[in-house]
């Protein structure tokens, strides 16, 4: 009887602990989600200011080629790669400003309006 009573508060203690257990599990989950969900626009801010440097890049080259002669003035300039790119369909145009901007984005980069 005593050994069975003992038994029962095992269980029930050991059932508690698992308890606790998995609420502070599920309290550190919610809490990393919600800090992941806060870098979110960080990560989108990245992205754009890598695309902004790769168009950076791309007219400079174009200009050192236009100043070497390798390609005229008047080269097509959606021949480049990246604004090949960005005239794909993995864009979206921002209805209050007409900004071009990377589907992965929420945003408008031009000035903020919401997609
Ligand atoms: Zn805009």
């Amino acid at each position: 009887m005593i050994k069975a009573l003992l038994g029962v508060g095992i269980l029930s203690t050991l059932i508690s602990i698992a308890i606790i257990i998995f609420i502070i599990v599920i309290v550190i989950l919610t809490f990393l989600a919600i800090n992941n969900l806060h870098r979110l626009p960080k990560i989108q801010d990245s992205i754009e200011n890598i695309e902004k440097h790769l168009r950076f890049l791309a007219k400079y080259e174009r200009e050192r080629l236009i100043k070497e002669g390798y390609i005229t003035q008047d080269a097509d300039s959606n021949a480049s790669p990246i604004n090949h790119y960005a005239n794909s369909g993995d864009t979206w145009i921002c209805k209050k400003c007409g900004d071009r901007n990377l589907s992965l984005s929420s945003y408008c980069k031009g000035c903020g309006t919401y997609k």
